[in-house]
């Protein structure tokens, strides 16, 4: 089962590339094909795989030769390995597939966040649909959804009205999460990602990677914050409630 995730994961990694490139310009993701940078050669289903290109051609294009970024396995690779993590700690289940379409969600954000800097609200409004489907389905308990939903909202409203550091699409990102992961969750995902966030931003300014006036986003944080959730969550809470209590 673990290999079917991976398998999985891996085909859906090489659909994310092509969203993470194509959303922030307007391209349709759908339409044109996928097609190679350099000599315009439409790619077929196996081509489209990066991981099963660089094995085979050795990272080039199978019709001019002109290399590919490593970035596009690694994406994929990213998708599929979390997957099967997913697939290690919850089975075959409903809940499996749909932590799995989150990380993807989630990795497809943090890439064009820390490139762009925005967060679309197209992957925003796919969250949130996601996240109702699976009240819906997993009979979860509304009003924990949405007053999480109103503490994200709420929260990361306050620190953007206070800080001016924060975009409207974490804001959005924020209730989505609280939608999809209820009160217990948003909290944790919130202290989490400023305990990331400020470590992380501290290091990058310590190795003058970023200036002060850079602007370091913060939908990465937060999806791994989300990440660290979904995967150690409850272990870390009661971990932490045991040094407290
Ligand atoms: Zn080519």
């Amino acid at each position: 089962m673990t290999i079917i995730f991976l398998i999985y994961g891996l085909f859906i990694g090489s659909f994310l590339n092509v969203c993470i490139y194509r959303i922030p310009s307007g391209i349709s993701i759908a339409y044109p094909p996928s097609s190679c940078g350099s000599c315009g050669h439409r790619l077929n289903y196996i081509d489209m795989i990066p991981v099963v290109n660089y094995i085979k051609n050795k990272g080039k294009c199978r019709y001019c030769g002109s290399p590919y970024s490593m970035k596009y396995p690694l994406i994929e690779l990213l998708n599929g390995v979390l997957y099967a993590f997913i697939a290690l700690k919850y089975g075959f289940t409903l809940t499996s597939i749909w932590y799995c379409l989150i990380i993807s969600l989630l990795i497809t954000i943090s890439i064009i966040d820390l490139k762009h800097k925005i967060i679309p609200d197209s992957l925003n409004i796919v969250g949130g649909i996601t996240g109702i489907i699976f009240i819906i389905l997993e009979k979860t308990i509304l009003t924990d959804s949405l007053i999480g939903a109103g503490i994200g909202l709420g929260l990361f409203l306050l620190i953007a009205l206070i800080t001016n550091a924060m975009g409207g699409g974490d804001i959005k990102l924020m209730a989505v999460l609280g939608l999809i992961f209820g009160v217990k969750g948003v909290l944790f995902i919130t202290l989490f990602s400023f305990v990331t966030g400020a470590v992380i931003s501290l290091v990058l300014l310590i190795t003058k990677v970023k200036s002060r006036k850079d602007e370091i986003p913060f939908g990465p944080f937060i999806s791994l914050s989300a990440l660290m959730y979904i995967y150690f969550g409850n272990e870390i809470i009661n971990w932490y409630l045991n040094i407290i209590m």
